[in-house]
């Protein structure tokens, strides 16, 4: 078994708790209009052109290679309350072997940073092998959500569903984008659909990436966001509030 990998990033201190090895898996079942990391999506290896020159993404691992790789911190994962989060693209698109690297990790703190677009069992295979999971929500309306991001949102609110019931604490993730994401009428959709789930540690409202088209060039794709960039985002935690659901800006 091989699972491919776009980027390894060392001391990440935004993907969970601690100071944390982020392991960037290659292929995204979704489109979102606002992706900033293009070069994810698909699932095979490609070629960045820049000025600089060209270069290669996405490289092959066996389970054994990548856990060898990432199990050399794993003393200073554990002295630092770090750990290693697997994100992507879209990391369940590659769920036994992601599960297949966990196992073989040496006693450290697992994140699955994903989309929760996925079937259950390879939501569940993966998510029962983590420590925390940071759930992405986007839209709640389904038409929209088919607009913006290529497709339903029923499997990402069914995992949703199934991740409350596994007693593994979790933190959802809205990416604010101006005049789509952080409306009032999807806000207050986010905070109904998440209030008093079990295991929900809060929400947090991610900042527009600003420079999200850098890198569209370069993977030889075009950025054409259905969305004005110009727009400031909507900055209001009123509706998760009301709620009694906690809340914060990242
Ligand atoms: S889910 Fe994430 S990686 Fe996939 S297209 Fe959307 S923003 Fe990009």
């Amino acid at each position: 078994m091989t699972g491919i990998v776009f980027d390894i990033v060392e001391f990440s201190v935004h993907d969970g708790p601690g100071i944390r090895t982020t392991v960037f898996l290659k292929g995204c079942p979704l489109r979102c209009s606002w992706c900033h990391n293009p070069e994810g999506i698909s699932p095979e290896p490609q070629v960045l052109r820049s000025p600089a020159g060209e270069r290669v993404v996405g490289k092959w691992y066996t389970p054994s290679e990548l856990a060898r790789l990432l199990n050399r911190q794993a003393a200073i994962f554990r002295a630092n309350e770090g750990g290693i989060t697997f994100s992507g693209g879209e990391p369940l698109r590659q769920a036994r072997f992601v599960a297949a690297v966990i196992e073989l990790l040496d006693d450290v703190h697992v994140v699955l940073d994903t989309s929760g677009y996925a079937t259950e069992s390879d939501f569940c295979l993966v998510a029962s092998r983590c420590d925390l999971v940071f759930y992405d929500l986007k839209l709640i309306d389904l038409q929209l959500h088919r607009m913006y991001t290529g497709c339903d949102n029923a499997p990402i609110l069914h995992n949703l569903r199934v991740l409350s019931t596994m007693r593994i604490p979790y933190v959802v993730r809205v990416p604010l984008i101006p005049g789509v994401t952080d409306t009032p009428e999807n806000l207050e959709a986010i905070a109904r659909t998440v209030s008093g789930l079990p295991g929900l540690l809060r929400v947090d409202l991610l900042p527009y990436n600003r420079a999200a088209g850098g890198k569209y060039a370069a993977a030889g794709m075009q950025f054409a966001p259905q969305y004005d960039q110009t727009r400031p985002v909507r900055l209001d935690p009123s509706a998760f509030e009301q709620l009694g659901v906690k809340v914060q800006f990242l």
